[in-house]
């Protein structure tokens, strides 16, 4: 798969809750391999941006699955860890804002708040349970894809939030978006 098979807004699909996987049958490691791979054409193509994860839904797949990269700092680090049905078994810290972005929202960053702090349960490609404790980037990630599972997006959670807004400009600095134009009027983002 390319990053042309990723789906983005308004497609109504990315609003929709995932189903969950009951066995990992080879079509289901058939859609992790396909979100690996249209992962990683994304980002050849995005000069200032890394694919740190991905949902299922975002092929188009409505199963709970994601994949969150090893080394996001490295872009050259093509490997993922899978989850398959993960849960959120708690959020815990303090509430921490930060940017997000998201490869179905195209050239949109937000300034999202999350807990610093998360548990996740999942299970492995052999269907054996698995815990993560998480804090900071990657506890924001988790969540993120964990949200992606439930028909939620990074930008419903700022909707009402003027200042929350931003692009991403030609020298990979991120700008201000005005809100009343390009987000609260924007039809793409809020069908
Ligand atoms: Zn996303």
């Amino acid at each position: 798969m390319t990053k042309d098979d990723i789906i983005t807004l308004p497609n109504s699909h990315l609003r929709q809750k995932s189903q969950r996987v009951g066995l990992i049958s080879p079509e289901i490691l058939q859609i992790v391999k396909d979100m690996k791979s249209a992962t990683i054409n994304w980002d050849e193509s995005r000069e200032h941006e890394v694919g740190v994860a991905l949902a299922a839904v975002q092929i188009d797949r409505l199963y709970r699955i994601i994949i969150v990269r090893n080394d996001y700092d490295n872009k050259d680090d093509h490997t993922f860890t899978p989850l398959i049905n993960p849960e959120i078994v708690k959020l815990e810290g303090e509430i921490v804002e930060d940017y997000e972005g998201c490869l179905s929202v195209p050239n949109i960053y937000g300034k999202v708040q999350r807990y610093n702090k998360v548990k996740v349960r999942a299970l492995d490609l052999n269907g054996k349970q698995f815990r993560i404790t998480a804090e900071g980037f990657m506890a924001r990630i988790l969540q993120h894809e964990i949200d992606h599972t439930n028909g939620l997006l990074f930008i419903d959670h700022i909707a009402e939030a003027p200042q929350a807004f931003f692009e991403l400009n030609d020298e990979g600095k991120l700008e201000a978006l005005d809100y009343a134009q390009d987000v609260k009027q924007n039809s793409l983002l809020w069908q």
